[in-house]
């Protein structure tokens, strides 16, 4: 194939992206039976990579198209797939998916039977981890489409429980996640098994290096479609972050769970460990948490999403590689607990919220130190993440106040209270009125009992004394240097606005800085060792003086 259009991947993107041209389902060179299934499944119009996609695929041309988690891609493969079956003459499978885990294999199945259900095209989930006899029996009943984690496939290729000879198309769906897991050799070993000619297509949400070097060499001259994770997230995503420190998050999430009062949230950690401790802690403090991490069953995870899609769950913790390629509704609030680890994982994690129009919030949670992080996320992300301040305690008392009040109209209206008329009439004869319902609120409910977040308090606004840490530096008069100096390349390197240094004093050859306690971390990660007026300089908390 050849090496120019291959280089003009990233170039080429976008530009098949005719939104106008398939405004509907039926625009499309589709059967009525597809039709129908599509809108018993509530499909209602194709979104932009299913527009640009299908029409291509329709035409058996080999596609890469890159969109992030959410978009539609299973059915931007799936119903070509499935239009495909009426012009071949086949008994055996036509048609593989390959997915990177059990979950998605599954999900994608389950979604091409929903395609397929009036056309009558079947498709069969194959994973590691079931029984090969099970697997055995359902390959003998006979289906149109295999659905299979690499591995798996192999295995029954070679033992020869699966023909793959009559397979006329292929797909790679989420192929950057398969190439994370390391099963790039499995699939260009089944690639090298089904006879070429065939349809390839790729669908991926990012495009590593290694992708592009498959498609090379497997796909046959390939039309690249995009929809630029970065456009995709537009406007509706309202996009703020916090900084603070590691040991007060839970406390900061709480707090923006009480007054934001999200529908569905979701919560990004960035370890197996951290999952379990936020939604543990969560659970404790009594709010609707469940976790979804690698290390549980099977049956644990997709309990856990049947309840959060039924609103049983307000809230679900997940790594990213749990939550990678799950069919998670539409949520209100993204929590980036934890910061994501890449530009792209920051897309991915926030475009679970404000699908379809929707507008949604993305919080993220930065410490001192990783400010720069967020910075760099931003600038490649080409997005905007503004700075916010945490809610005061008198802002969540407002909200925890509003909430009752709503409770009150509900109980009140539907005659709830009625078995205790009787009694508050009692009481009124002996307390006034507003005494009974505080006091009837005070032993219900701790409203008082809002967390205290010391560190994140917005200190120097309301005035209060805040704690100061002082550094020593190793440079002084002597190179020059001038109180402003070292603010601005404190505020500048570390992030941090300059009315929040405290006193400096300058010696010959080194001076002392104060610096917010919360804050001293960020500052020596970000001035230790860097170059002030052409001289290296190191930074590290001053000893204490001596007590006199
Ligand atoms: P991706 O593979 O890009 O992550 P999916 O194919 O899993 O996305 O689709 C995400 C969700 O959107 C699924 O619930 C799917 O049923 C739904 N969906 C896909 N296409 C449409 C459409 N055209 N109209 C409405 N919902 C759709
Ligand atoms: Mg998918």
């Amino acid at each position: 194939m050849p090496k120019k259009s291959l280089t003009n991947l990233s170039n080429s993107k976008n530009k098949n992206i005719d939104a106008t041209s398939y405004a509907k389902f039926n625009e499309f060179n589709i059967s009525d039976k597809t039709l129908i299934s599509l809108s018993i499944m509530g499909f209602e119009e194709p979104t932009p990579i299913q527009k640009v996609v299908i029409p291509h695929a329709l035409k058996g041309k080999d596609i890469i198209a890159q969109a992030q988690t959410g978009t539609g891609k299973t059915a931007a493969f799936g119903i070509p797939l499935i239009e495909m079956k009426p012009l071949l003459k086949v008994k055996n499978p036509y048609s593989v998916v390959l997915t990177p885990t059990r979950e998605l294999a599954v999900q994608v199945s389950g979604e091409i039977n929903k395609m397929g259900l009036k056309s009558g095209i079947t498709s069969l989930p194959i994973y590691g981890g079931q029984s090969f006899e099970l697997q055995m029996r359902s390959i003998k009943r006979g289906f149109d489409i295999v659905v299979a984690t690499p591995g798996r496939l192999l295995d029954h290729i070679q033992r020869k429980t699966l023909s793959l000879e009559e397979v006329r198309a292929v797909v790679l769906d989420e192929a950057d996640e398969m190439l994370n897991m390391g099963f790039i050799e499995d699939i260009e070993k089944i690639l090298a098994l089904i006879p070429t000619e065939r349809q390839t297509m790729l669908f991926s949400a990012t495009m590593p290096r290694e992708i592009i070097e498959i498609a090379k060499s497997h796909m046959n001259k390939p039309l690249h479609f995009g929809v630029d994770a970065s456009e995709m997230i537009v406007a509706k995503i309202k996009q703020v972050f916090y900084e603070i420190p590691e040991e007060d998050k839970i406390r900061a999430l709480t707090r923006l769970l009480d007054v934001e009062g999200p529908s569905a949230t979701l919560v990004f950690c960035h370890t197996k460990r951290e999952v379990d401790e936020v939604a543990g802690k969560l659970q404790q403090m009594g709010y609707p948490a469940g976790a979804i991490h690698g290390d549980f069953t099977q049956s644990h995870r997709d309990d856990m999403m049947r309840r959060f899609k039924s609103g049983d769950l307000d809230i679900l913790v997940a790594t990213d590689v749990a939550a990678r390629g799950l069919d998670i509704p539409d949520v209100s609030h993204v929590f980036n607990y934890s910061i994501p680890q890449d530009p792209e994982g920051y897309i991915h994690r926030i475009g679970r919220t404000g699908r379809a129009g929707k507008s949604g919030i993305a919080i993220t949670f930065v410490t001192p130190r990783q400010y720069r992080q967020l910075r760099l996320i931003e600038q490649a992300a080409k997005t905007q993440i503004k700075k916010a301040k945490l809610p005061t305690r008198d802002q969540v008392r407002k909200a925890k106040e509003n909430e009752l009040a709503k409770i009150f109209d509900d109980v009140i209206q539907e005659g709830k209270h009625d078995r205790f008329v009787t009694f508050a009439q009692v009481l009124l004869q002996k307390y006034a009125p507003s005494d009974v319902i505080s006091a009837a609120l005070s032993m219900l409910i701790d409203i008082e009992d809002i967390n205290e977040i010391e560190s994140i308090e917005p200190a120097m606004e309301v005035g209060q004394k805040t704690n100061f840490v002082r550094l020593f530096m190793t440079i002084g008069k002597k190179d020059k240097i001038k109180v402003g100096d070292i603010v601005k390349s404190i505020s500048a390197e570390a992030g941090i606005p300059a009315r929040k240094i405290g006193n400096i004093a300058l010696y010959d050859k080194f001076s002392f800085v104060e610096i917010p306690t919360n804050l001293a971390d960020g500052v020596i990660h970000a001035i230790n060792d860097s170059i002030m007026r052409g001289r290296k300089v190191s930074v590290q908390v001053a000893k204490k003086k001596k007590e006199n």
